[in-house]
């Protein structure tokens, strides 16, 4: 392009013609590169002014108070403190980041890793990437992250969506991959789940959930759950899914036809899955795989946003509760 010059600023792509009258932008969802991060974010402080940006739009505004002044303060670089009624109130108060040990920075660069990694990213990684000292430190990261995964405010799948079931071979104590003769459902774990059908043909947004059986009832209160009233369920035909109240059910049963065909995205889904848990984590833990299976979802769900996973990774993260270690080892 003669006489023009293009350029990323971060967040947009741009071309200038010659007399550096700006011509256009274009907003480019890619994620930061880790040099880009580094320069946003070169130490606590910085995230720690993210955070307050990211709380405070429009200026900090007391928690118990509602008083909308107070200042920074100098002795402790990401608290405030209200100048109504004195109280002090962290950044990281209220947020899964609450009375950490680790610098915030640490957090950060484990949220940009987890937001731009297109698999998954196990402790073990997390771990050997960032320096953290103990396996325990960083399998705690990683899995207060994946509680902030679920955005208590999203909304319920729509349209035409795609619903089955699966089992899932889980890891036992020994650490070894348990399999069952497929007679029980010893060693394995049950998996409802449900994927969008955009008006292009691909995939949308997916949910995932660990179930206790294939009844009509665990069956029918996913989809309830899921899924938005007047929807179009799409099933295999199995008898659970029967008289689905106030969703239109068709049932996708052509005689012996695979039901990979008939259900592809779901499918997809489904083998995608099966191969992260065997890839990146040597089988999933039984007791954690709803946290896998969230962050399998927001992965899915945020696939061609990677620069806006991190931001919501981190933005989620403020409205989600405080998490503590016994809350998460119980799986509660
Ligand atoms: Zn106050």
């Amino acid at each position: 392009m003669a006489g023009l010059e293009m350029g990323w600023d971060g967040a947009n792509l741009w071309v200038m013609s010659k007399d550096h009258h700006q011509i256009s932008r274009w907003k480019y969802d890619r994620p930061p590169s880790l040099q880009q991060f580094m320069t946003d974010f070169p130490d606590d402080a910085a995230c720690a002014d993210w955070l307050a940006r990211k709380r405070w739009p429009d200026g900090f505004v007391c928690p118990s108070s509602e008083y909308r002044h107070g200042w920074k303060l100098e002795s402790k670089p990401w608290t405030f403190e209200c100048a109504g009624c004195g109280k002090q109130t962290s950044v990281t108060a209220g947020t899964i980041m609450h009375r950490t040990h680790l610098p915030l920075r640490t957090w950060f660069l484990a949220a940009h890793l987890v937001a731009t990694h297109s698999n998954g990213i196990s402790a073990l990684q997390i771990m050997a990437k960032l320096g953290i000292g103990s396996y325990k430190s960083a399998w705690l990261l990683l899995q207060k992250l994946r509680k902030s995964m679920v955005d208590p405010e999203r909304e319920p799948l729509d349209g035409i969506i795609e619903i089955d079931e699966t089992s899932i071979v889980h890891r036992t104590k020994d650490d070894s991959v348990a399999g069952g003769q497929g007679r029980s459902h010893e060693g394995k774990m049950l998996i409802a789940g449900a994927v969008e059908c955009l008006p292009d043909g691909r995939p949308g947004r997916i949910r995932l959930e660990v179930i206790q059986d294939y009844s009509a009832k665990t069956l029918q209160d996913f989809v309830r759950r899921n899924t938005t009233a007047g929807s179009t369920a799409l099933t295999d035909g199995f008898s659970s899914y029967r008289n689905l109240e106030g969703r239109t059910h068709q049932r996708k049963v052509v005689g012996s036809m695979d039901a990979h065909v008939l259900l592809p995205w779901i499918h997809r889904v489904f083998s995608d899955l099966k191969r992260l848990a065997l890839g990146v984590y040597h089988g999933f833990r039984r007791r954690h795989i709803q946290a896998y299976l969230d962050e399998f979802v927001f992965r899915w769900n945020r696939r061609r946003h990677t620069r806006s996973a991190f931001d919501s990774l981190l933005g989620i993260c403020l409205k989600a509760q405080p998490v503590s270690y016994r809350m998460l080892v119980d799986g509660v």
